[in-house]
């Protein structure tokens, strides 16, 4: 099956892989397969021709990016991207919605839908679509640590959110939970700067409040001095409660805290259904 033949009718998570896979080896060739990609040369693929708009344009519809068939146009859709993202997540959104081409018709002008969209099975399609397009599963062979989190993002010119996605869809993933640490605000005081989490993502059963305030060090400064480190902190965040190991691993202004029980054995997979029941942000 040759992807740019895929046309569906239902999301279906395991299609969204192996289609994302053969989108790489075309792009890339099959000896450079963990090389990082160029989105724009993937949109050209896919007759798509990427266009930067305004936030609020898009803040307007309730998204943060947008597939628009074309008529009369050798391109087949428009993708619309706001400018104001960092360059790694306008890197995910127009992957991610690349995705969607998959449920047109794209022999007529324009393209129309092969069926209704698909609801949030089709936003979850298109998020694994964009994570294996950006960082190949082949990429993640060992137990993801802080500081290769750090450095697979770096490479694969991603957020460490989505590289801590894919430990986990590659039971790779030997944390509780794994987190980005920024100066924030909080929503109902948005002066009130401390560090906080800034994203999530967790194992099952794992809860996490996003914007939760990190009581357990002094300021951003102490955790920065504690990079490539491994402490022990009593913590309550969510469902994590009691003493912690805290492993930090920073990279200028990019700071990952990879929370276990302390005391319990590293383990060096997960267990049960791959991805099942992970919690995580909207990608930032
Ligand atoms: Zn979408």
């Amino acid at each position: 099956m040759h992807w740019a033949n895929v046309q569906l009718l239902r999301p279906d998570l395991a299609v969204s892989s192996g289609v994302a896979r053969s989108v790489r080896e075309d792009v890339l060739g099959e000896r450079r397969i963990d090389d990082p990609i160029e989105v724009s040369a993937v949109a050209r693929l896919f007759a798509c021709v990427l266009r930067r708009t305004s936030s609020e344009d898009l803040a307007c519809c309730g998204v943060s990016g947008l597939l628009r068939p074309l008529r009369e146009s050798p391109s087949r859709f428009e993708i619309l991207y706001p400018t104001g993202q960092a360059r790694t997540r306008q890197r995910f959104t127009v992957a991610h919605e690349l995705g969607h081409t998959f449920f047109f018709d794209r022999a007529v002008s324009p393209p129309s839908r092969l069926s209704p969209h698909g609801g949030q099975a089709e936003e979850r399609f298109c998020d694994l679509f964009a994570s294996e397009l950006l960082v190949p599963r082949s990429a993640i062979r060992r137990p993801l640590d802080a500081r290769r989190c750090l450095e697979a993002a770096a490479h694969f010119f991603v957020s460490p959110q989505v590289v801590a996605l894919r430990a986990v869809r590659a039971r790779l993933f030997p944390y509780r939970a794994m987190m980005g640490v920024a100066l924030l605000g909080k929503p109902s005081a948005p002066e009130a700067l401390a560090p906080r989490i800034s994203w999530v993502v967790s194992e099952r059963g794992t809860w996490v409040p996003l914007a939760a305030r990190l009581k357990q060090f002094s300021g951003l400064e102490e955790i920065m001095e504690l990079s490539d480190q491994t402490v022990v902190r009593t913590v309550n965040l969510g469902s994590c409660r009691g003493a912690y190991e805290h492993a930090i691993a920073v990279c200028g202004r990019q700071i990952v805290l990879a929370l276990r029980p302390a005391g319990s054995p590293l383990r060096t997979a997960m267990r049960g259904p791959a991805a099942a029941g992970v919690r995580c942000n909207p990608v930032t």
